[in-house]
């Protein structure tokens, strides 16, 4: 595997990066998980616009234009032949001193992995996830705005091992109010009554590409959608619910916290939005990197 650090690409043993990196002493940086279709990156504008609105978030310069940094991802995939597979963008503060303080850091390095997909099992998307609600609590907005997708993952990661401990692949995150705000590595739907719900950006979710891929789906197919704040009562009695990323791109969910959701069995409007998503990521013919 080749992967781009700052305008080279190195061979996995070489591919490093100093320990004074801000990235790694503090977990200042920024990050992209990003999919490729049969050569295709999917939705590859957004997740660079995305990781330009984090940048700014913290005020880190990327060193590089949107259209660089574009390139470096196509780039990373031509080179490592990926058709499917999973991109990491990485940006990190660079290398600075032992303090705090970023304006030491010189340079921000852009860091680029094209590797293949790790993917849940496909038996979960055909009988659908058991998921629970985690004890920790969302990010605040005024304090590490979940919108940023830094690399401080920490909260995502103590929820994610509570989800764990509890024999479970992803967990219910709620926000300081007690209101439902994501998962730990996706965006939470329900559909109530026909209608199709998901969290406000305001409840602490991330602006999810899979998520707004997906209102956009279900506005086009004719359904209504809105964006309510929600508690764990609307989702215990949501018809259907379902997760969204760009990893796992679109996963039924059966049961939260013990209660069975509707029927128990994938619902019929969240199968409908998947047919409409796998027909937006499949396309046939040669790769061609764009
Ligand atoms: N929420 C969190 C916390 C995430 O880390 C992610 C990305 N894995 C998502 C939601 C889904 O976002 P996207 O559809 O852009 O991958």
């Amino acid at each position: 595997m080749k992967i781009y650090i700052d305008g080279k690409f190195y061979g996995e043993r070489d591919a490093k990066i100093s320990v004074f990196d801000h990235g790694l002493l503090y977990g200042d940086g920024i990050f992209e998980g990003i999919r490729a279709y049969n050569g295709r990156v999917f939705r590859l504008k957004e997740h660079i616009d995305r990781l330009f609105h984090s940048a700014k978030g913290i005020l880190l310069k990327i060193p590089m234009t949107p259209a660089a940094v574009t390139e470096a991802v196509l780039e990373s995939c031509r080179r490592n032949k990926i058709r499917d597979g999973y991109i990491r963008l990485v940006v990190t503060r660079g290398i600075g001193t032992l303090g705090l303080n970023p304006n030491r850091c010189k340079r921000p390095s852009v860091i680029v992995i094209a590797d293949r997909i790790q993917l849940y099992p496909p038996a979960l998307y055909q009988r659908g996830m058991d998921i629970i609600t985690v004890p920790t609590v969302r990010n605040l907005h005024s304090a590490v705005n979940p919108a940023i997708k830094s690399l401080n993952y920490l909260n995502n990661i103590l929820a994610k091992i509570e989800a764990n401990n509890a024999g479970c692949e992803e967990a219910i995150m709620l926000n300081a109010e007690g209101f439902v705000s994501e998962c730990t590595g996706d965006n939470l739907f329900i559909v109530k009554s026909g209608k199709l719900l998901t969290l406000p950006l305001s409840a602490g979710a991330l602006y999810g590409i899979t998520r707004q891929v997906v209102l956009e789906l279900a506005e086009q197919a004719g359904m209504e959608v809105g964006e309510p704040n929600l508690t764990r009562y609307d989702v215990f009695n949501a018809d259907e619910c379902f997760l969204t990323g760009t990893g796992a791109e679109i996963v039924p969910v059966v049961k939260v916290d013990g209660r069975v959701i509707g029927s128990g069995k994938p619902g019929p409007l969240t199968a409908q939005l998947v047919a409409a998503y796998h027909g937006l990521t499949k396309v046939s013919g040669e790769p061609i990197y764009e």
